[in-house]
């Protein structure tokens, strides 16, 4: 009896130990690895087991930890990085050179999703701009599993005074017309009966076309959305508003204000009450560019991102687009955006919530290349690029409420981009893609690549 209890104690720490020491499925070592964790550190190696990180460090150290069957991965100095996760988008309607309400398919939302995903993005949140159930059975697709893409999050349909909704011909009618707080909360009500991600409102007179939402009905959709657990993101244009929607509770702003420079007193309330915001200044920068912007150019790895999953003539339309400005006419948009770059540079200054949003999917801004731009412009505007890839991943997450995603620490998904370059030198090394792993799987980035057409 005294021999066994030992060996007893013995055995049982074996198991303990065996038990305690995770399956490592693949260790990708010999590069850096941007954590993007709360001290935004940076290792050299990274273990992957059961599609979750198991552990971050020296690669001696994740070398040690692979067993008999682990894929070990030579990174030969690459760079990885957590996959983006982009909050502002509207698949769906852009389909070659045309965009209309009739491209609005399951297919067509398919293609922006494979394209998003191939562009190194693994979750995007659409923002209300959503006919039908497309979407809606699309998630459920993609929970079970049957299909790929980038996973989309769903606002449903947005909501906004009569006419007042989303601007382009091609949504009409999408959003709830409410005039009336009944009328808002029926709205929330079917919204949270479809479990939606996130509920949208625009606040925004369409440049004196529509009525606004009120602040009685953007109030009575912002408490109804609480009552339920929803969250609520804003439209804005204005100023005025943005400080009305801030006081009255709202989660997070999908634009900055465009009229005047955000001041001292909303940004700090921003700040105070934790509002999330998307600078979402790619789309308003195109405007300042007349002639070919350099990310068209065979210098800058965009443009073999596009031409491997873009029809040769819809990139001929975004080129023309730029060729067509005259240099008056990007002058004086220069002026407005101007505006945009000082509110992002005070509200990041001030440690708002800043998250990657670009307005993707609206007129030849499109899924993957918008986001690209977007990091690229955030920091043109004065951010550093470890401040744009915190927006564009951990914080993301956060605001998605995505728990398991956006840094890799131990225990979150293994959702990662290896990449030729580091982004913290040059933020366009973002679309040197030569891996991409999900859920620890890597993907087959030829075969996604066939399937966008
Ligand atoms: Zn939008």
């Amino acid at each position: 009896m005294l021999t066994r209890a030992p060996l007893g104690a013995f055995l049982l720490a074996v198991v303990s130990a065996a038990i305690a020491q995770p399956r490592v499925d693949v260790v990708l070592v010999n590069g850096t690895v941007i954590t993007v964790d709360d001290r935004n550190s940076v290792a050299q190696a990274i273990a992957i087991g059961d599609g979750k990180v198991v552990a971050v460090g020296a690669s001696d150290e994740i070398r040690a930890r692979a067993g008999a069957g682990t894929r070990v991965v030579d990174l030969a100095g690459k760079v990885v990085m957590p996959t983006l996760i982009s909050t502002h988008v509207h698949p769906g309607f852009q389909k070659g050179v045309t965009y209309v309400a009739e491209n609005y398919t399951r297919d067509t939302v398919l293609n922006d999703l494979n394209r998003a995903l191939y562009f190194g993005i693994s979750v995007v949140q659409s923002q209300g701009i959503e006919r039908d159930d497309v979407l809606y059975r699309i998630r459920a697709d993609q929970a079970a599993g049957t299909i790929g893409g980038a996973q989309v999050l769903v606002a449903g349909r947005g909501i906004g005074a009569p006419n007042a909704g989303p601007g382009a011909a091609a949504y009409a009618g999408i959003a709830y017309a409410i005039t009336t707080e009944a009328e808002a909360r029926v709205a929330v009500g079917e919204l949270a009966a479809n479990r939606v991600d996130i509920v949208k409102i625009w606040v925004d007179d369409r440049n004196g076309r529509a009525p606004q939402l009120s602040p009685m009905l953007y109030r009575a959709v912002i408490d109804a959305a609480h009552a339920r657990d929803l969250r609520v993101n804003a439209h804005v244009f204005y100023h005025a508003d943005a400080e009305g929607l801030v006081a009255a509770g709202i989660d997070g702003l999908v634009h900055m204000v465009r009229d005047v420079e955000m001041s001292d007193a909303l940004v700090a309330e921003i700040v105070r009450r934790g509002v999330y915001v998307n600078a979402n200044v790619s789309n308003p920068r195109r405007s300042t560019q007349s002639g070919l912007p350099h990310w068209l150019t065979t210098a800058d790895p965009m443009l073999k991102l596009l031409t491997e999953s873009v029809a040769p003539d819809e990139i001929a339309k975004i080129e023309a687009s730029f060729r067509q400005r005259t240099a008056q006419a990007a002058e004086d948009a220069r002026r407005s955006y101007a505006i945009l770059e000082r509110s992002l540079v005070k509200l990041s200054a001030a440690g708002a919530k800043l998250v990657l949003g670009a307005d993707t999917g609206v007129e030849d801004h499109l899924f993957g290349m918008a986001e690209h731009l977007e990091l690229e412009a955030m920091v043109d505007a004065g951010m550093t690029p470890a401040q744009v890839i915190v927006a564009a991943t951990s914080r993301a997450a956060e605001y998605l409420q995505l728990e398991d995603r956006g840094s890799l620490v131990p225990g979150k998904r293994a959702d990662l981009l290896v990449l030729d370059a580091n982004p913290l030198d040059d933020i366009v090394n973002t679309r040197r893609i030569a891996q991409t792993f999900i859920g620890g799987v890597e993907i087959d980035r030829a075969a996604l690549r066939a399937q966008i057409r």
